[in-house]
C-alpha cells in the first residue's frame, strides 16, 4: 500500500491505539490521531515520544459524543482506524457511559466518512464482546456468532460493542458508502504498554498477582497480545482482500493454569491464588458472591464461570497471516512491564 495521505487513528491515547500508531510511524505512514483533547499536548507525550522523526504524528481532538470532530480528523485520509469506546467492566450508568459514547461515536465518525470520497477502508476495532457473552460448551466461536444476550443489565460494556459494531454494519449496508468496512474482534489484549494508564486487561493479571481473588476459580480466558492486536489492524487496512470480522485471539488459558505461570515467574510472590474454588459448590459459591460484586464484574462472572471456551482463530492466520506471539512470552513481556510502569511493585 502507497499512500501519503494520513491514516486516522481514532482514540489513539489507548492502550491498543498507541502500540497502531507505533508500527504504522514504524512502517513509515504518517498518522493522524484523534484524542479528547489535543491541546493538552503534555499529556499525549507519550504518543509524541513515538514519532521518531518528529513530523509524522499530528494529534486532533474529538470526543465520540459528538460529531463535530471527527469531521475534521478524517478529512483528507485514506484510511480509518476506529479504535475508540470506552473499555470498563464496572461504570455508575452503562447507557451514559458505555453505549452511548461507542454507538454514537461509531455512527458520527461512519458519516463523516461518508463526506470524504477519498476514505477506501475503516478498520473499525470491535471484541469477542459482540461475538458472544456467555460462551457455551462445545460450541466453537467463529467470525459468524453474534452476541444476542447483553443488555444495559446484563455485561454492558458487552453491550456497547455489539450494538456499535452492529450500528457500523448497518450503516454500511443501508448507506452503501464508497469505503468498505473490516472488523479486528480481539479477545483479551495483554502486553506491554505505551500508556501510563493500567488497560483493564492487563488488570487481571495485576488482580491475581496483588491477591484480589479469593481464589482459582473455573475461569477460562482467550488470550491475544497487544503486539498482534495493532498488527493484525494495519494488515486489515492494507490488505486489498481483508473483508469482514476477524476474531483476533491466541489460545485460551484456564485461570488454574494462569496462576501456576505466574507462580514460576514470579516464585516469591506469595498472593497469587492459592485456595481451589474449582468444583461443582465452588462454582455455585462464586455465582452467590457475584451478587455482592458491581454490575460489570457480577455479571461477567455469572455468564462466565465453569463455561468452557472454544473459538477458531483461522481465518485470521490464513488470510491476514498473523502468527500469534507464544502466550508465555506476552504474559512474561507484560509483567515486566507493569513492574516498569509501577503497576506491579519491582
Ligand atoms: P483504552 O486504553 O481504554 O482505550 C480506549 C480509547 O477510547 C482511549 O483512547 C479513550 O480515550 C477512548 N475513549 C473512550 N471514551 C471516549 C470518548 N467519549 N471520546 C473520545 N475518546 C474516548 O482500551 P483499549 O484496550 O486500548 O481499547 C481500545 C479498543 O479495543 C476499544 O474499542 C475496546 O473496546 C477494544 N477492545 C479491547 C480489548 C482489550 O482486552 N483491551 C479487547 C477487545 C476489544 P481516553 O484515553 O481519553 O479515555
Amino acid at each position: 500500500m502507497n499512500t501519503n495521505k494520513p491514516i486516522c487513528v481514532t482514540g489513539a491515547s489507548g492502550f491498543i491505539a498507541a502500540h497502531i500508531v507505533e508500527q504504522l510511524l514504524s512502517k513509515g505512514y504518517q498518522v493522524r490521531g484523534t484524542v479528547r483533547n489535543a491541546d493538552n499536548r503534555q499529556k499525549y507525550q507519550y504518543l509524541y515520544d513515538l514519532d521518531r522523526t518528529n513530523k509524522r504524528l499530528e494529534l486532533v481532538s474529538a470526543n465520540l459524543l459528538e460529531a463535530e470532530g471527527f469531521k475534521s480528523a478524517v478529512a483528507g485520509c485514506e484510511y480509518i482506524i476506529h479504535t475508540a469506546s470506552p473499555y470498563a467492566l464496572n461504570v455508575k450508568d452503562p447507557k451514559k457511559d458505555l453505549l452511548d459514547p461507542a454507538v454514537n461515536g461509531t455512527r458520527f465518525l461512519l458519516e463523516a466518512a461518508m463526506n470524504c470520497s477519498e476514505i477506501k477502508r475503516i478498520v473499525l476495532t470491535s471484541s469477542v464482546a459482540a461475538i458472544t457473552d456467555s460462551p457455551s460448551g462445545d460450541k466453537v466461536l467463529t467470525e459468524s456468532d453474534w452476541n444476542s444476550k447483553s443488555s444495559l443489565k446484563r455485561n454492558p460494556y458487552y453491550y456497547s460493542k455489539t450494538a456499535a459494531e452492529q450500528e457500523a454494519w448497518r450503516i454500511v449496508k443501508t448507506e452503501k458508502p464508497l469505503f468498505d468496512l473490516v472488523v479486528i474482534n480481539p479477545f483479551v489484549v495483554i502486553g506491554p504498554s505505551y500508556t501510563p494508564k493500567l488497560n483493564t486487561s492487563n488488570q487481571i493479571l495485576v488482580d491475581i498477582l496483588t491477591g484480589q481473588y479469593p481464589g482459582i476459580m473455573n475461569l477460562t480466558w482467550g488470550m491475544v497480545d497487544v503486539r498482534d492486536v495493532a498488527k493484525a489492524h494495519i494488515l486489515a487496512m492494507e490488505n486489498e482482500g481483508a473483508s469482514g470480522r476477524y476474531l483476533c485471539a491466541n489460545r485460551t488459558i484456564t485461570m488454574k493454569n494462569l496462576v501456576e505461570l505466574l507462580s514460576n515467574l514470579e516464585p516469591n510472590n506469595s498472593q497469587v491464588p492459592k485456595f481451589n474454588l474449582i468444583s461443582r459448590p465452588g462454582n455455585l459459591l462464586i455465582r452467590f458472591a457475584s451478587y455482592f460484586q458491581p454490575l460489570g464484574v457480577g455479571s461477567y462472572l455469572r455468564t462466565h464461570i465453569g463455561k468452557e471456551l472454544k473459538f477458531d482463530n483461522g481465518k485470521i492466520k490464513r488470510e491476514l497471516g498473523i502468527k500469534f506471539i507464544d502466550l508465555e512470552k506476552s504474559i512474561r513481556d507484560t509483567i515486566a512491564d507493569l513492574k516498569k510502569w509501577q503497576h506491579l511493585p519491582n
